[in-house]
């Protein structure tokens, strides 16, 4: 979502007038933050101690992003760099901002208005690149006892049918065909009669647009009309990324997820049975406070069970301000870190296991961009895997049939398959 709220704040300023150039020739420089887990308050500090110029001067600083909204005008005391902080629901007030800052005042901007953002920023760009993201539900009311996002992003809102249709067809124009809906939950989007699955049939119906993706989901929010698209939407692309975050119940009790291992297996197994051939990923939190080790080999346990295509795996980070960062039994780091190296070699061994089974098999490949060997492109199949191609006439934005060769770590690598030329 970072990146897209970047995009369009890009492309706000343009809309002014400026022009993007480096950062040493910039009078404007926005530091877009990220507030989920550590080490991004500091970076933010550094960052704008490393934007001083050789002759002690700084361009204009705008921290915008979540950490902008937790730390306030702490960050104006701390850093006096730093001329404007804005928040992640009121960027479209930037060029105010920046008009307020005359005289070398500082600008505050935190307000959490919804919605209001998406009526004031300028249409999105004639020219996109393959893939776009697409911000359709913002904000959570979950509210995990590990997590920041209720406080940062506000509550669970969602954009209006009309302005998400509007903007993915504005996208298809500028050259996307593939778009990846987005929300801190974007499963629980509505329009208070129907849910995701409305939406995503819906952009099924734009010509032009190939592939469709949404992330993150909850997997309470998980309906049977969610999960049926999967079934039946041909540009619903195969894959899932349905956090867990821990394969204990008295754990995921103390999160507050709200759902237990057993509720999320049945999802899962009601996903398979929709599509037996999705990709599915998740996200796990090791250390929370009182997790013994037990607990975790119930993680690792889960995860065997699952199957995943890809998953990412976090050490718990206390965040000011969350329940859990002041619960007793917070976990030593070092303990943190065997336990992520073990979780973390599991989900490499699956997702081995599930990109091996793809060698010799034939797939269309989206291209994306160039790789670094000379002519190679870089694209993704369906199951979100990355697949690195010899170029031959194919270019970025072309769909093309691959047949995968081998896999690495990462990656897989594949060769164009040479259809026979058409004989009348
Ligand atoms: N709404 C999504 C996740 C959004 S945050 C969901 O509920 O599944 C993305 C991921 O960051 C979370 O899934 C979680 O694994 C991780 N995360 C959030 N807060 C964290 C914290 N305090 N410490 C470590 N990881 C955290
Ligand atoms: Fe954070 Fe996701 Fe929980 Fe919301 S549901 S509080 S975004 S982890």
């Amino acid at each position: 979502m970072n990146v897209y709220d970047g995009a369009r704040m890009s492309e706000l300023l343009d809309a002014e007038g400026m022009t993007r150039v480096s950062e040493v020739e910039a009078d404007l420089v926005v530091l877009n933050t990220c507030h989920i887990r550590e080490r991004a308050t500091e970076k933010v500090y550094s960052d704008v101690g490393r934007l001083r110029r050789d002759d002690g001067s700084t361009p204009m600083i705008a921290v915008a992003g979540c950490v902008a909204q937790a730390e306030g005008a702490e960050i104006t005391r701390r850093a006096r760099e730093v001329d404007i902080v804005v928040g992640p629901q009121a960027y479209h007030n930037l060029p105010a901002l920046v008009a307020a800052t005359a005289g070398g005042k500082r600008a505050l901007d935190l307000d959490l208005p919804g919605l209001e953002k998406f009526g004031v920023l300028p249409k999105r760009p004639r020219q996109s690149g393959p893939t776009a993201f697409l911000t359709i539900q913002e904000g959570c009311d979950k509210f995990c006892t590990y997590c920041v996002v209720p406080y940062t992003r506000g509550s669970e809102i969602s954009r209006s049918f009309n302005a998400i249709l509007d903007e993915a067809k504005a996208l298809v124009d500028g050259g996307a065909v593939e778009i990846t809906l987005l929300g801190q939950n974007v499963n629980a989007w509505t329009d208070d009669r129907h849910g995701l699955d409305h939406l995503i049939r819906a952009l099924d119906g734009i010509a032009g647009l190939k592939r469709i993706r949404y992330t993150t989901s909850h997997p309470n929010d998980m309906t049977d009309s969610l999960i049926r698209a999967h079934a039946d939407v041909e540009k619903l692309m195969p894959f899932l990324h349905l956090p867990v975050q821990s394969g204990s119940d008295r754990v995921l009790k103390a999160m507050n997820r709200n759902h237990t291992t057993k509720s999320y297996h049945d999802v899962i197994s009601r996903v398979y049975q929709a599509r037996p051939d999705i990709a599915v990923s998740g996200d796990f939190i090791v250390g929370f406070p009182g997790e013994t080790d037990a607990e975790f080999t119930e993680t690792l346990q889960l995860v065997e069970h699952i199957g995943y295509a890809q998953a990412y795996s976090f050490k718990y980070s206390p965040r000011p301000g969350t329940p859990a960062a002041t619960m007793a039994g917070q976990i030593a780091p070092e303990v943190m870190d065997e336990r992520l190296q073990r979780l973390q070699a599991v989900i490499n061994t699956q997702q081995n296991r599930f990109n091996d089974r793809f060698v010799d098999l034939e797939m269309p490949i989206l291209l994306e961009r160039k790789g670094r060997k000379v002519g190679q492109l870089i694209g993704k199949s369906p199951w979100l895997q990355s697949v690195h191609i010899a170029n031959d006439a194919a270019q970025i934005g072309d769909m093309i049939a691959v047949r995968i060769e081998s896999v690495g770590p990462n990656s897989l690598a594949g060769k164009p398959i040479l259809k026979e030329p058409h004989v009348a």
